[in-house]
């Protein structure tokens, strides 16, 4: 029996979705060309002088329990959290760590959170990346996700830092990325570096909304070049007959590409594996995403139910709409943390100042946050190219400064700080926590259908 499907992509709700990919199947039937097992196998061959006692079949297994195991936690993981609620952490170790590995993104998209806030334009360096993946592999963190907010590909070693992570058996790998960057010489790279999953974000089904969801910051991005380096990059998969990495392809939902679902599936259904829409969410863009029958809705219901402000609300493609109830404890501060370029750590995707700081893994690190930003910050003030879309983001006014010490993931995992935090989700005080009190995340609230 496979699980059900993953709706939740870094934070984000899918709202749609054209055909049935089921990616943990697909994971577990394809188990035996996971660059973390044949890797292990290849070693095991070279220490044993390619005797043939070792047993892979054992190991293949092995694997896959290791994948099961993972996604079980994931998908059952509000009711271990109801089940265990005064418990600080539910797993010895985070099941998914999201690394930074470049905070630069050459697009500045009207609906993101960095045309806001002040993000740095920096990128990980390879020192720091191999300290995380030491620990990665003691702990056996089962998956990693090699951005958060920028452009991955825009590190020089993305590719090196990919096969790293499959070197130390990270099971599921994956990068989301806008593809600006996809040229040959780059996709070649990818496909060989064992990555399990690329997620490319393209909005609009159309030349028009693309361009105006998508424009450059250095330069002018085009719909027909982005279109190219997906459709290149999956023919060449299908050239070199690689089994991974798996494709998927998602578009942000805003009131403009709703009339444009169809031409994005038929845009992409025949060359990626899994095609899908999702919501839009308030990071600062403050877009129009609903008609204005849904908006007419919602208003109702607030009047009706005297309601000083409107309720978030989840808009579906096919029109139903859901607002949100009560507040709930929230899984990702008992699934994931997240690594800043600089080895800041975070509680959950959300944090897109990276405001609240849970912890460091790298002394260096912390003191160079309040310099990259400001950097940037003067930049977009005295108009610099590559700036100008950027003219609205703001310094953050205040950050969760920790104890300012070197810690391990597990320190952090298991520390004071976010232990401050699950307290408050844990005793129905989560609107005390200033990042958590305003956040869209669906998984932190009760939802009604109206
Ligand atoms: S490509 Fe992604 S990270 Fe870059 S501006 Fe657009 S939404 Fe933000
Ligand atoms: S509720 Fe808090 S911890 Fe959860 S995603 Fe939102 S900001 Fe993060």
């Amino acid at each position: 029996m496979y699980f059900k499907d993953q709706n939740i992509s870094q934070g984000s709700s899918q709202v749609a979705k054209n055909k049935v990919f089921q990616k943990e199947k697909f994971m577990l039937e394809n188990m035996e060309f996971n660059r973390a097992y044949t890797h292990k196998i290849e070693l095991l061959k070279l220490k044993n002088n390619c005797s043939s006692d070792i047993k892979e079949k054992e190991i293949l297994e092995e694997f896959k329990k290791r994948y099961k195991k993972y996604r079980e936690d994931w998908h059952n993981i509000n009711d271990i959290i109801s089940n265990n609620k005064n418990s600080n952490t539910l797993f010895q170790k985070p099941l998914c760590v999201d690394i930074e590995t470049a905070s630069i993104c050459d697009l500045a998209c009207p609906h993101c959170f960095r045309e806001y806030i002040v993000t740095p334009d920096k990128i990980m360096k390879e020192g720091l990346y191999l300290k995380i993946m030491k620990e990665v592999k003691e702990l056996q963190v089962p998956s990693i996700k090699l951005n958060w907010r920028g452009e991955p590909l825009l590190n020089p070693a993305i590719d090196k830092f990919i096969k790293i992570a499959k070197e130390n058996e990270v099971i599921d790998v994956s990068i989301n990325t806008n593809a600006t960057t996809l040229n040959e010489e780059k996709s070649l790279k990818i496909l060989n570096s064992g990555l399990d999953q690329i997620i490319f974000s393209f909005d609009g089904g159309t030349k028009e909304t693309y361009e105006k969801m998508r424009p450059g910051r250095f330069k002018k991005n085009t719909f027909n070049k982005i279109y190219e380096n997906i459709r290149n990059f999956c023919l060449l998969k299908k050239k070199l007959k690689k089994v991974f990495p798996i494709t998927k392809i998602q578009m942000v939902m805003t009131k403009n590409s709703r009339n444009e679902v169809k031409n994005f599936y038929d845009l992409f259904s025949d060359l990626i594996d899994d095609v899908v829409i999702t919501q839009y969410q308030e990071r600062g863009g403050n877009m129009d995403d609903i008609l204005d029958e849904q908006k007419k809705k919602l208003n109702d219901y607030k009047d009706q139910n005297n309601l000083k402000e409107l309720n978030h609300y989840i808009a579906k493609a096919d029109g139903e709409l859901l607002v949100s109830k009560e507040r709930r404890t929230c899984d990702q501060i008992y699934q994931r943390l997240m690594v800043t370029y600089n080895g800041h750590v975070g509680m959950c995707c959300h944090d897109w100042g990276a405001k609240h700081c849970i912890g460091y893994l790298d002394k260096d690190g912390i003191s160079s946050n309040d310099k990259d930003l400001k950097q940037v910050y003067d930049k977009t003030q005295s108009k610099q190219k590559g700036f100008e879309l950027l003219k609205n983001i703001k310094m953050p006014e205040k950050f969760n400064k920790p104890n300012p010490i070197e810690s391990t993931l597990t320190q952090i995992w298991t520390g004071e700080e976010l232990k401050k935090i699950r307290d408050k989700h844990a005793n129905d005080k989560i609107n005390e926590i200033d990042i958590c009190k305003n956040c869209t995340y669906k998984n932190s609230y009760h939802w009604k259908k109206i």
